[in-house]
Parts: structure tokens; C-alpha cells; sequence
């Protein structure tokens, strides 16, 4: 493995600061910069970017991050343990990483940056994950405040996130996540790249902002799909009964089949659902 920086090897890190790994926070390090630099590349160019990554760890991919030219990189860490090797880090690469020391959940990110563009990069803790994902992806502002996301999931995630209507693994994740951005995975890394190895494969996945995702207000959004995928196996006419109303006159409206399972319901079909929903326009 060649070196990507001056810093010791990341085993050794780890050892030096006493960094036993705690499933409570999801920690699955990454020892291999290589690959961290190949995850920081996926995020594209890096050159004098803006970076909040999310679970920094011991710092193998803020390492590659700062190593591959991040002007900025903004990491948030709940472990305290880590925040020595993170501090020998910081001095590695003066005035260009800042570690905060706390939840990622309870974080403003939209503050952080003080409005400069940034990109989120991170292998997340994937007890918390999703949970940051569909923050990102519910705020109101929209564009948002980042340029993309470029974050590590399990592999049965990332495939709900890019999912297609008809797929299995299309739901709600899968209809924020298209209506608001542009998805995709980009690779798959193996257990056995982390310490210690999680049971199932993870993947890499890409998301960037749409300029103007089809009109529609996001806490309705939520509703319908909630209520669709709530009871995924019945009839629309069924499921949409989740909203508190008759659906039928929506249903009519929207031009959809009331037979239809939510699964086979377009991004197009949700949001004109939510639209109608709001008393809006088709
Ligand atoms: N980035 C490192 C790497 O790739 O080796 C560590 C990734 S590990 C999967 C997830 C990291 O997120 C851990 O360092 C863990 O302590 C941290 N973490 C867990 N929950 C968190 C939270 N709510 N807010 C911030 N960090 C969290």
C-alpha cells in the first residue's frame, strides 16, 4: 500500500489510542487508504473543496479527503476517544480540518459552512445513517446547502435508494431520494475492508441535487408514500385510506388506477398525488 501522507499506518493509530471498535456507534473502520481515497475521489474533484464528513473515526478518509487537496474539511465525531488521532491530523494539515465533537442527528448543518459550498462525504455509522440521509434530503430549502453526497451505505440500503418503480426495493427512501436528486452507486466494498467486518457488503453511493425537483411540498410527500408503502401489498384505493380521507376523488385526479400497488406508482405519480393532497393542481 503506498502512503498517502506522512501520518502513521492507521492499525497503528488505532492501537496507539486504544480505538476497540463500539457496535453501539456503528464503527466499522476502514484501514485502507487506498480505498478511502478512492471513496474521497467519488465525491469528484477535491481540489480546494469544502468537505463535512460525518463519523471521521479514527481518520482514514478524512486523511484522504485532506491528502487528495480538500481546502476544508468540517468532521463531526461523537466518539471522544477519537479525537486525538483526529487532533494529529489537524496538525498535519494546519487550518484545514476543524472537529466538532458531537451528534450528527442534533447537528445545523446548514450552518456549519457559513453558506460556502460543501460536499458531505462519509462512511456513516449505519445505526444512524438513514436517518441522516433523509434529514439531508427533507429540508425545505431546496437547492440545499450542499452540492452532493457521496456517502457509504449497506448495500441493501443503497439499492432502496436508486430502487426503480417495480423493484422490490423501491419505497419511500427511493421516491425522496429521485424526486430531490440525481442517485447512483458507485462501487461496492467488501466486509473484510473494515475493522472489524460488518456481515454484509456495503456500497458506495453518489446523490446529487436536482436544480428543480418536480413541484411538490415535502411533509406531503411524506404522508402519501408513507401511507402507500405503509401497507405496500394492497390496492392504492386501500392504501391511500392511510391519509385520513376518501381516496378516490385524489386517485381520479391524479388519472391513476385505483388498483394499483404502490410499488408500480412513478416518483411523477407521487408528487402529483401530494399536490392534489395539498388541494393544489394535477
Ligand atoms: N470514517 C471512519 C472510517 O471510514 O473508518 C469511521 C466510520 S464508522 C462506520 C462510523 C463513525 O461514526 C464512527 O467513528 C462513530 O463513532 C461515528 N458516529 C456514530 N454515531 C455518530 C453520530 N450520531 N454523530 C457523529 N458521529 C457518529
Amino acid at each position: 500500500m503506498s502512503a498517502i501522507d506522512p501520518l502513521p499506518p492507521l492499525r497503528e493509530v488505532i492501537a496507539r489510542h486504544g480505538l476497540m471498535a463500539k457496535k453501539a456507534l456503528g464503527q466499522n473502520f476502514l484501514l485502507d487508504l487506498n480505498l478511502t481515497s478512492r471513496i474521497a475521489r467519488a465525491s469528484g474533484p477535491l481540489e480546494g473543496a469544502t468537505v463535512v464528513e460525518v463519523g471521521p473515526g479514527p481518520g482514514g478518509l478524512t486523511r484522504a479527503l485532506l491528502a487528495g487537496g480538500a481546502g476544508r474539511v468540517i468532521a463531526i465525531e461523537r466518539d471522544a476517544r477519537c479525537l486525538p488521532a483526529l487532533a494529529e491530523i489537524a496538525a498535519a494539515y494546519p487550518g484545514r480540518l476543524e472537529v466538532i465533537e458531537g451528534d450528527a442527528l442534533r447537528v445545523d448543518f446548514a450552518a456549519l459552512t457559513g453558506g460556502a459550498p460543501a460536499r458531505i462525504v462519509a462512511n456513516l455509522p449505519y445505526n444512524v445513517g438513514t436517518n441522516l440521509l433523509t434529514g439531508w434530503l427533507t429540508g425545505e430549502a431546496w437547492p440545499p446547502w450542499y452540492q452532493s453526497l457521496t456517502l457509504m451505505f449497506q448495500k441493501e440500503v443503497a439499492q432502496r435508494i436508486v430502487a426503480a418503480p417495480g423493484s422490490d426495493a423501491y419505497g419511500r427512501l427511493g421516491v425522496l431520494a429521485g424526486w430531490r436528486t440525481s442517485a447512483k452507486m458507485v462501487f461496492d466494498v467488501a466486509p473484510s475492508a473494515f475493522v472489524p467486518p460488518p456481515k454484509i457488503t456495503s456500497t458506495v453511493v453518489h446523490l446529487v441535487p436536482r436544480a428543480e425537483p418536480l413541484p411538490c411540498s415535502v411533509k406531503m410527500l411524506e404522508r402519501v408514500t408513507l401511507a402507500a408503502f405503509g401497507q405496500r401489498r394492497k390496492m392504492i384505493r386501500q392504501s391511500l385510506k392511510g391519509l385520513g380521507r376518501d381516496p378516490m376523488p385524489l386517485i381520479e385526479a391524479a388519472g391513476l388506477d385505483p388498483t394499483e400497488r404502490a410499488e408500480n406508482l412513478t416518483i411523477e405519480d407521487f408528487c402529483r398525488l401530494a399536490r392534489l393532497a395539498e388541494g393544489g393542481e394535477a
